[in-house]
């Protein structure tokens, strides 16, 4: 699990998500499968709130250690998109 504390933790991961531009699926709401489009391999990231703070993980490598990877920072910029509408909607 990560904690997306502040932006800088995954500034990296988000540049890198620019460049790889994977594509997300949304599962659920807060459920994501994240695809590299040039290798084909797929990843599942969940996101959610837990006492204020927000939590990712992957289960790529990087991941599973606890590292922000560029599939967190894309599926995040989903979760934050899908989550504005759905403050928009109620
Ligand atoms: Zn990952």
């Amino acid at each position: 699990m990560i904690q997306l504390t502040t932006a800088t933790v995954i500034e990296k991961a988000i540049n890198k998500a620019r460049t790889v531009k994977p594509r997300v699926r949304v599962n659920c709401f807060g459920s994501y499968t994240v695809t590299n489009k040039a290798t084909g391999a797929t990843y599942t990231v969940t996101c959610e709130k837990r006492n204020g703070v927000r939590l990712a993980h992957c289960d790529c490598k990087a991941g599973q250690r606890g590292q922000a990877c560029y599939h967190i920072a894309a599926a995040v910029a989903a979760h934050i998109q899908l989550a504005s509408e759905r403050a928009a909607s109620h």
